[in-house]
């Protein structure tokens, strides 16, 4: 599904992906982290186009991302993002910020739209809130919203980028709770960065330790939680848990 061959990305000068070979499979559960300012969030936005690769090659669903044939509409179509602040439109209700762009890009019919967006806010719990406004909302609440929006996509992949670091602790179980679902679903190739440990321990298939722009290191879930290669593993570990 995603597949990263000596991938570089610079910003200016500043080399921030060092080296990147990656490759993540259909369905495939994979959990990336690292320390701030590691490229994690860099490497994410990569996958989608929202930032260019300078050498290597990226073939996201079997296109190549930096190729000037690839629409980039489409990829982002069958990539789906879902980020720290959750950016839905506050002048819209939660069925028309879920139902927005299936109508427009994906010329989706106003019934079949409502009738998935109202299966999927059955899937994050929040059926009732249909006709309400983003502000009415909790933070928690408008990401499962946002996670919703994303999955009416009928995405193949789906990318978090610390979905939950900018809520409250008590509204992070419920956001938790709808990624784990998602995650164990295996309808979606999914990519998760985060810093909840006991999460990625949970529902991760593999874990990718990012630091300084390079993958330290790349494992099944348990050989990484429980026997770390790198010395910078293990400290990271040593601060998060
Ligand atoms: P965090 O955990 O804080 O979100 P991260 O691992 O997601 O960190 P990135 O946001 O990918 O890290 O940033 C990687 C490096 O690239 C950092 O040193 C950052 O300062 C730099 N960087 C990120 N975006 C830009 C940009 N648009 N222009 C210049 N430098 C950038
Ligand atoms: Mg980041």
């Amino acid at each position: 599904m995603i597949k990263f061959t000596d991938v570089q990305k610079y910003y200016g000068s500043f080399h921030a992906l060092h080296d990147i070979n990656l490759e993540i499979k259909d369905g495939e559960t994979v959990v990336l982290i690292g320390p701030s300012g590691s490229g994690k969030s860099t490497l994410l936005r990569t996958i989608n186009g929202l930032e260019t690769v300078e050498s290597g090659q990226l073939i996201v669903d079997g296109q190549d991302v930096a190729s000037s044939a690839t629409n980039l509409n489409k990829l982002r179509t069958n990539v789906g993002m879902v980020f720290q602040h959750f950016n839905l439109y506050n002048n819209k209700t939660i069925l028309e910020n879920i139902t927005l762009a299936p109508k427009i890009v994906l010329k989706r019919g106003d019934k079949e739209n409502r009738e998935i967006a109202e299966k999927l806010l059955e899937r994050v719990g929040l059926a009732d809130q249909i006709n309400k406004y983003p502000s009415q909302l909790s933070g928690g609440q408008q990401q499962r919203i946002a996670i919703a929006r994303s999955l009416a996509m009928n995405p193949l992949a789906i990318l978090f980028d610390e979905p939950t670091s900018a809520l409250d602790p008590e509204m992070v179980g419920s956001v938790l709770d709808v990624m784990r679902e998602i995650a164990s679903n295996k309808e979606y190739t999914t990519l998760v960065v985060t810093h909840e440990m006991d999460f990625a321990r949970a529902v991760a298939d593999r874990v990718i330790f990012m630091a300084d722009g390079r993958i330290l290191e790349d494992a099944p879930t348990d050989k990484f939680f429980d026997h770390p290669e790198s010395e910078r593993a293990r400290k990271f570990l040593s601060q998060v848990e």
